[in-house]
């Protein structure tokens, strides 16, 4: 296993850029960039990356404290190195933070943080991009956007104008000490979501949480955990989301090593749910009546999985052992027989809303002919319409997995790959100009071309 003792490494510290001109340049180190730097530098390809903050600074600043992964160590991780973790442990955030910084000492990463890319725009008369950062000008053959799946909090129009409430998104919640005396409205019910309200009805506030469509995988099933299943399922290879869920999110935990998130069990232990939440009027919340309706899908998917898990199981006769309690279920709580449809936020006592509502891509720094109407990335497997623009760790990039750790990686490997190839397009010279080459004693060009 890698050695993680930070002492023994060089270290990444913010550095002036020493180079002008760059094969390709990536933007961005968090696992996208590192990855992608790896990948580049077994092929060769000459590049840099650049950070405007630290190393994996979404999972040192951007998380809240008591964040652990959400999958296992042995899971989420990079095939080149192992956390210092019990395998079927859940790595705190710090140290999966720490881990990306590790693994790009590892191979030396050529990445400097400190320095923002504020514009890329293709060149006109002559091949590459013209990159503005706030170290200067660069010229580069190929831009990687690895800026990750979630750069910029989102709050729906529907919240509120009211002074009295503390709102805070997903993004900027730390811990509970952080809000004020009272009760709290979680809106969204994701990982993010269902997290933060547990951790606020354990810190003893009084906690609404509001449940959207959700998938909700048990934590664990007959001894393997659920990224184990979905692995040997194919379902973290799924291209497409199915139709109709485009927009379902899945709640998972690993907090207090690992347990499967149950609504009626937060129920039961304080929690009020109510369903979507619908609009904010005269200091009255109300919730769209689909509270039973979510709970009941989160339970078709979750028990669609055990039966596939039981399947899988018979089909290839492994001996794992039955676990028949997965399917017991809790009562239902009041919340959901006769669900609040309307709450007066100062008769309840609330006094913050945290809004989990998740995230949206900012891409206005790159200014090239790359995206949809929609302002959507238009790509294959990372691979942009605008040719020598490529796009890693978003959504749906190649397949589910592609915005986690593990998966992240084989996306940032077919990326670099077709770097790589097209690197050697450009460097193909025909016999008259491998000749000429030859009399003019070898001079290669520093920026070869891009079409
Ligand atoms: C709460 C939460 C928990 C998660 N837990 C897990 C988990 O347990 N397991 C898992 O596999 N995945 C998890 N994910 C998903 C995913 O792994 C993370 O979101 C991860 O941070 C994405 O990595 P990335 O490299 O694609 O993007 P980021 O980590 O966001 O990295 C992008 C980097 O680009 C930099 N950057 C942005 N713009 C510029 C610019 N113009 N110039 C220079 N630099 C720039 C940023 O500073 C940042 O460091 C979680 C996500 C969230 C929100």
């Amino acid at each position: 296993m890698t050695d993680l003792n930070q002492a023994a490494l060089p270290e990444y510290r913010s550095r002036a850029v020493e180079q002008t001109e760059i094969d390709t340049l990536v933007v961005g180190a968090g696992q996208a960039g590192v990855a992608i730097s790896e990948h580049l530098s077994k092929l060769g390809v000459p590049h840099l990356v650049l950070e405007r903050s630290r190393i994996a600074e979404a999972w040192r600043s951007g998380r809240w404290d008591s964040l652990v992964a959400n999958g296992p160590a042995w899971h989420d991780r990079f095939p080149g190195m192992e956390f210092d973790l019990d395998p079927d442990g859940f790595a705190p955030k710090e140290m999966v933070a720490d881990y990306f910084e590790a693994y790009a000492r590892q191979f030396n990463a050529p990445i400097r943080t400190g320095v923002e890319v504020k514009r890329v725009v293709r060149n006109a008369d002559r091949p590459g991009f013209t990159v503005e950062t706030s170290a200067g000008v660069i010229r580069a053959n190929r831009v990687v956007a690895a800026t990750g799946p979630f750069q910029r909090p989102l709050i729906p129009p529907i919240a509120p104008r009211d002074e009295r409430l503390m709102q805070i998104h997903s993004a900027e919640y730390r811990n509970p000490q952080q809000l004020p005396e009272g009760g709290v409205l979680v809106v969204g019910a994701g990982s993010s979501g269902v997290q933060i309200a547990d951790e606020l009805l354990r810190a003893g506030k009084r906690v609404y949480l509001s449940v959207g469509p959700h998938d909700r995988p048990p934590r664990s099933y007959r001894n393997r955990d659920f990224c184990w299943w979905l692995g040997v399922l194919g379902l973290w290879d799924m291209e497409v989301a199915q139709p109709g869920k485009e927009h379902v999110t899945i709640a998972v935990s690993g907090a207090r090593g690992g347990e499967t998130i149950d609504f009626r069990r937060l129920a039961q232990q304080g929690m009020t749910l109510v369903g979507l939440t619908k609009a904010f009027e005269g200091g009255v919340v109300s919730f769209q009546a689909d509270l039973a309706d979510n709970l009941a899908r989160g339970d078709e998917n979750y028990l669609a999985l055990l039966d596939a898990a039981d399947s899988y199981v018979a089909r290839n006769g492994l001996d794992l052992p039955e676990e028949p309690e997965a399917r017991r279920t809790f009562p239902e709580p009041d919340c959901v027989s006769e669900p609040i449809l309307e709450l007066d936020l100062a008769a309840a006592g609330i006094t913050s809303i945290v809004w989990a509502t998740g995230y949206a891509v900012d891409f206005s720094w790159l200014q090239v002919d790359a995206f949809d109407e929609q302002g959507k990335p238009k790509h294959q497997r990372g691979v942009s319409s605008e040719p020598g623009v490529y796009f890693l760790g978003l959504p749906w990039l190649s397949r589910r997995g592609s915005t986690f750790i593990w998966g992240v990686w084989h996306d940032a490997k077919h990326v670099a790959d077709h770097i790589a190839t097209q690197r050697k397009y450009a460097e193909y010279r025909d016999a008259g100009q491998r000749r000429d080459e030859r009399g003019a004693c070898g001079q290669s060009a520093s920026l070869s071309g891009v079409s």
